[in-house]
């Protein structure tokens, strides 16, 4: 027997609705590109939006469509991004960061139609039109697109389609191989905004003004341009500085109450805080994710600031959150220092994705809190394929998606990453947790990053290698920072060899960048070998 409730259809153009309706005056603050800062409403937004919508109609852009986007986080960007989503066209979010070829490699391959792009990445992308057939327009917002929109009307037909329908397209990071295309429905972005709202997850209300630094090319803002509206929280966007100066003045000049962003974006903030002696008077929570959450950032936040972090883990193909940090009640009432062990995992998957960990045989593995195996996660908003079927089959056998990280899980439920698959030190046999012996080391007060690799070595196959960057004006030793690390891991856990660099390379996402360390690093030998 079927229920009698009323079909409706979880399609994403509603949140921008309902936040029109129900919070219309509620403010989208820019800082723009040119500088000045920008304000408009959700009311505003979403004539807007619709003023898109009728553009790219009148583009010729159907339902299934693909059309770019390569630009920051500003009221723009968002118009665009539901006037795309609204007629059922896709919106495929590009990473400026990324190298301009592999730019138009992904424009390619998702055959899109028009772009949106902010001055500043239009020359690039003019520049290499001719090896982008696909492409007819490119509108540059803080140009054409004003005056493109202007005579459009403010009132367009949005959804009416299936909610599996096909909403946003984004690539991964392509560290293996080509990159590849994950396609979120209108179901799985709204029911991952349901998810994220939850208040053991990232947890907004009405009251919280939010200012996501991840960008919206990086998995969709982590799914804030929907959960901010879908509360009528304030929206603050960066635009394209996210230095901790300029952070830190829009922190306290809007008001914000939670923010999100990769872990260096935050060594930057305290960093600039410290220096400065600046406060932040109305922060209360910051999501942490894309890369480990170091002890320094939750230390530095909790007891200089009064700021709760909350470490967040997921992927491109997860939508992206899929858990969050758990501190259970009865951890909550205990002293800060010993909740610190479990506000560093990476936490609790919540309703909508399940997790398990495997060997490499697929074999599940006990849930004990030491045994680490290969994390797989399944559910709604998890990935059931990529773009056009490359990868293939990409599901085991009772649907579970492998993650390509290597992670515990603790009897409460509690998930760690130990490492990416791909970055594990297989040292005699045995796997050493790069990220666990990197993120000791980038404790260190002196330590600004670090990073660990695997380098050859003729006994043990490979051993790891420590990189350290240290604060600026410090000076250490190889010892000091093995020191550092004596006793808190085991013993052939410790780095071979200690190298002080004067950079660490990040990715286009702002995480550091293996790939490049380890190229960068392929002949090394470790000395004596
Ligand atoms: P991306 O698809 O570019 O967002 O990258 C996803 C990958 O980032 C994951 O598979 C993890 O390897 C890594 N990652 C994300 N969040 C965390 C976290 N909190 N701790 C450790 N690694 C993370």
């Amino acid at each position: 027997m079927l229920g009698m409730m009323q079909p409706w259809p979880l399609t994403v153009d509603r949140i921008l609705g309902h936040a029109a309706t129900r919070h219309a005056r509620r403010e989208v603050v820019t800082r723009s590109l040119e500088g000045p800062i920008v304000r408009t409403s959700y009311g505003e937004v979403h004539a807007r939006a619709k003023q898109v919508s009728n553009l790219l109609l009148d583009m010729g852009v159907r339902p299934g469509d693909r059309v770019g986007t390569l630009a920051w986080n500003t009221w723009r960007h968002l118009e665009v991004w539901y006037g795309i989503m609204g007629i059922g066209a896709v919106c495929h979010t590009l990473n400026p960061r990324l190298h301009p070829d592999q730019i138009c490699w992904i424009i390619n391959d998702a055959s899109d139609r028009v772009i949106f792009v902010d001055e500043p990445f239009a020359e690039l992308l003019l520049s290499r039109m001719d090896r982008a057939p696909s492409v007819e327009r490119v509108v540059v917002l803080n140009h054409d697109y004003e005056n493109l929109i202007a005579d459009q009307p403010e009132d367009c037909a949005w959804g009416g389609f299936d909610e599996e329908t096909a909403c946003g397209l984004c690539y991964t990071s392509g560290t293996t191989g080509d990159p590849k295309g994950v396609l979120y429905s209108h179901r799985s972005n709204f029911l991952h905004t349901l998810m994220c709202l939850q208040p053991d997850v990232i947890g907004f209300s009405a009251s919280d003004v939010v200012l996501p630094v991840t960008p919206m090319y990086h998995a969709n803002a982590w799914g804030v341009a929907f959960s901010a509206p879908a509360v009528g929280a304030k929206l603050v966007l960066p635009g394209a500085r996210l230095d901790g100066a300029s952070l830190h003045e829009l922190l306290e000049s809007e008001g914000v109450t939670v923010s999100c962003a990769v872990p260096t974006v935050w060594t930057g903030l305290l960093q600039y805080l410290d220096q400065a002696g600046a406060t932040l008077t109305t922060l209360k929570r910051v999501a942490i994710g894309g890369a480990a959450c170091p002890e320094a950032i939750i230390r530095g936040f909790h007891d200089r600031y009064g700021v709760e972090v909350r470490h967040l883990w997921g992927m491109t193909e997860t939508s992206p959150v899929a858990t969050a940090g758990a501190v259970s009640p009865e951890l909550l009432a205990r002293p800060f220092e010993e909740q610190l062990p479990v506000r560093l995992k990476q936490g609790r998957a919540p309703l909508f994705c399940e997790l398990k960990i495997t060997d490499d045989e697929g074999r599940r593995l006990p849930e004990d809190g030491r045994t680490f195996g290969r994390l797989k996660a399944r559910g709604p908003i998890v990935s059931a394929g990529y773009f056009k079927g490359v990868a293939g089959d990409i599901l085991d056998e009772e649907g579970f998606f492998d993650t390509g990280d290597v992670a515990t899980i603790d009897p409460d439920g509690v998930m760690q990453i130990t490492d990416r698959a791909k970055d594990v030190i297989k040292s005699g046999g045995e796997w050493i947790s790069s990220v666990e012996v990197e993120n000791l080391a980038a404790s260190h007060p002196k330590a600004l990053l670090a990073a660990v690799i695997g380098v050859p070595h003729p006994k043990w196959d490979e051993r790891p290698l420590l990189l350290v960057k240290l604060r600026p004006g410090e000076t250490s030793s190889r010892e000091e920072m093995l020191g550092h690390l004596e006793g808190r891991i085991a013993k052939w856990w410790t780095p071979d060899e200690v190298l002080f660099v004067d950079d660490i390379p990040l990715g286009a996402t702002g995480k550091i960048d293996k790939k490049a360390i380890r190229a960068a690093y392929a002949d090394y030998r470790l000395p004596g070998t």
